[in-house]
């Protein structure tokens, strides 16, 4: 999995090492993966999904040690700040970055995975999306965003994000592969309080659905879920 050292990651991590996966814990600081790893009993590989280099060395890996791959969580993901993302400033260095991490590089690694998630039995794709990524939720004027409102490639990037997961959903359909798309609700991270929001949502709060989903013996597929069901899309 992906972001696995720190946030709604390292709680999604640790919540799938208690049910008895052996998580492989993604990181871009290998100190800090390597720390965690031993934490929950799993291993360690450097990752960064914007690097084509980090996900190939990362995906041979684990095909080395395991031969498949059973669940892949792709929670890696960044804000990228409001700075260059507001309506009448929007900086495209700013937009494309944040596509890079929150979409193309759910995109690199799970087509990197596919080989491997081929090879499990009842294998599951799990996205972290986000309820600003809602199409429904954005365009409903009573659903106040406290941060997302104005910030454009954050939501926009999720919104893709949960397109890509109903297309590889019909198109991994065949493959027995599920793919959902989650949304944590607002925690209190560092990304949150990076944005300045002071939330009391707690990280394994947010992890929960992931977890579930992950580790429920029928998982749905094509489905974007919060704790308490479905979000419209
Ligand atoms: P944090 O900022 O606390 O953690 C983000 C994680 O993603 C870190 O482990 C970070 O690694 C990793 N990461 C960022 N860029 C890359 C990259 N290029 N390659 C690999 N890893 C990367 O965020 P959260 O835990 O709050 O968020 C996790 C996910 O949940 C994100 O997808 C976010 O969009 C989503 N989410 C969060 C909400 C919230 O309120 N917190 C609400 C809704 C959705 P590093 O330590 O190296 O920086």
């Amino acid at each position: 999995m992906t972001g696995a050292n720190r946030g709604i990651g390292a709680a999604i991590a640790q919540g799938l090492a208690e049910r008895g996966l052996t998580v492989v814990v993604g990181a871009r600081d290998a100190a800090s993966g390597e720390q965690t790893a031993q934490r929950l009993g799993g291993r360690a590989v450097p990752l960064d999904v914007t690097d084509d280099g980090s996900v190939r060395d990362a995906v041979a890996r684990v095909e080395q040690w395991y031969g498949r791959v059973d669940v892949l969580v792709n929670n890696a993901g960044i804000s990228g700040g409001h700075a260059g993302q507001l309506a009448g400033e929007a900086d495209l260095a700013v937009m494309r970055a944040v596509f890079e991490t929150n979409l193309f590089g759910v995109v690199r690694l799970t087509e990197a995975c596919l080989p491997l998630l081929r090879k499990a039995d009842g294998a599951r794709v799990i996205n972290v999306s986000s309820g600003t990524g809602s199409l429904a939720w954005q365009s409903d004027s009573s659903r106040a965003f406290a941060s997302s409102q104005i910030a454009l490639a954050y939501p926009a990037s999720k919104a893709a994000l949960n397109m890509l997961t109903v297309l590889y959903a019909k198109a991994l359909a065949a493959d027995g592969i599920a793919v959902i798309a989650v949304a944590p609700g607002a925690c209190a991270t560092d990304f949150a309080a990076a944005l300045g929001l002071s939330l009391e949502r707690t990280a394994e709060q947010g992890a929960a659905i992931a977890v579930h989903l992950a580790t429920v013996p029928d998982s749905p597929t094509g489905a974007f879920l919060q704790d308490d069901g479905p979000v419209p899309w």
